[in-house]
């Protein structure tokens, strides 16, 4: 396995409330330049999909290098939510957007949570990809959702799997 030291979130770039799927992503990242595809990549670029309504569709397999961030591909994970754009009410036209549902910030939460446990990381590893790259993606302030919703969270979480430990323990009885 390749050593991760980092998790970047991104956005797919498509309106509020269209339903894309990974498989989607594939497609629009594998098809050839010569048959009118943008970047004729080998795979899916992201190793996460987050749909609206939570479902998490796995993409390049966490020991292949991504294609998602330049110059962070190497020891990163990429985790796209679906979305990133929302029309302007009353207007035809569209601005980047925070449109992650509840049940996407929840399976976004999830994942992050069993990517630090599995690879021994901490949240200050959590960066979205406008930290990298001038652009909007992920349409939110990553930092800032880690240090207000997502730590919180996760130490809750964490502390109840030790509470839960402790009481096994001192429950075990040797027969
Ligand atoms: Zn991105």
């Amino acid at each position: 396995m390749r050593k991760i030291t980092e998790i970047i979130i991104h956005c797919s770039d498509t309106q509020e409330g269209c339903d894309v799927t990974a498989a989607d992503i594939r497609r629009w990242h594998t098809t050839p330049k010569e048959k009118g595809g943008k970047f004729g990549f080998r795979d899916i670029g992201y190793h996460e999909v987050i749909r609206l309504d939570g479902t998490v569709e796995h993409g390049r397999p966490y020991t292949d290098v991504g294609a998602h961030c330049e110059g962070h591909n190497t020891n990163s994970i990429g985790i796209c939510y679906i979305g990133g754009r929302k029309i302007v009410e009353g207007t035809d036209k569209w601005e980047w957007a925070d449109t992650r549902t509840e049940a996407q910030k929840d399976a976004l939460c999830r994942t992050l949570a069993a990517i630090l446990i599995c690879f021994n990381l901490q949240p200050s590893c959590i960066h979205g990809h406008r930290e990298y790259a001038n652009k909007a993606c992920p349409c939110f302030d990553v930092r800032q959702w880690v240090r207000d919703d997502f730590e919180p969270w996760f130490k809750e979480q964490k502390k109840k799997v030790d509470d839960m430990l402790r009481a096994g323990v001192g429950e075990r009885k040797d027969t």
